[in-house]
């Protein structure tokens, strides 16, 4: 049967630690999937900022969520987002400023902080994360999260610059002491090229 995508897996870990009411992070929201996602864990009562410098990934974000998009949008997805109701920031900000866009009250609070790192498909490619402003957001997301509180990053070492940043972000997850964090990999041993997970659990 295959073992599950790297997108899959990161869900597969964020639904087991997200429950309704819960305040939550896209720090990426490019096609808004994992924004998607993250409203209906969260449900009515809870809470989704959802970063991107690009407009069009929050225009892309919106539609999305509001079940409004054309194709590649199913029928469940609609459905999801349209019962979903959490309330929904979109922010055009550059996720390395998170922490003055999430409530106060929620700081130290947040459920889980999701990023896609890399390029919006379909769009300018040379708008890409970079390794300083992920790690200033790695680091603004840890803090944000409660004990137990997770963070996923996919990382795409196939574009230039990505391997980069994904070396970067594996030696900020590496140097974190291990009482404030649990850091894992999820990765393809046969495929350098291909996109991998890391997810942070906070202690
Ligand atoms: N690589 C993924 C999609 C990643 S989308 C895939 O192939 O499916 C990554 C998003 O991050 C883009 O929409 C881009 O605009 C956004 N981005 C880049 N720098 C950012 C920053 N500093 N803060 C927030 N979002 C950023």
């Amino acid at each position: 049967m295959g073992f599950l995508s790297v997108l899959s897996m990161a869900h597969k870990l964020v639904k087991e630690r997200v429950s309704q009411g819960d305040t939550v992070v896209d720090a990426t929201c490019g096609n808004g999937v994992d924004t998607l996602l993250l409203a209906e864990l969260a449900g009515r009562r809870g809470a989704v900022y959802a970063f991107d410098i690009q407009a069009e990934a929050l225009e892309r974000t919106r539609d999305r969520l509001a079940g409004s998009s054309g194709g590649g949008v199913s029928a469940a997805e609609k459905a999801g987002a349209a019962s979903s109701g959490a309330a929904l920031h979109l922010v055009h900000a550059s996720h390395a400023d998170m922490a003055a866009h999430v409530a106060a009250d929620a700081h130290g609070n947040v459920a889980a902080v999701m990023f896609n790192l890399g390029y919006l498909p379909g769009a300018d490619q040379t708008v890409i994360t970079t390794p300083d402003g992920t790690l200033a957001a790695l680091d603004a997301a840890l803090s944000l999260l409660r004990p137990g509180g997770i963070v996923t990053v996919v990382l795409y070492p196939g574009h230039p610059g990505g391997a980069e940043e994904a070396d970067a972000v594996q030696q900020w997850a590496a140097s974190l002491p291990q009482a404030a964090a649990q850091a894992v990999l999820y990765r393809m041993a046969q495929k350098a090229e291909a996109p991998y997970l890391m997810a942070i659990e906070k202690r």
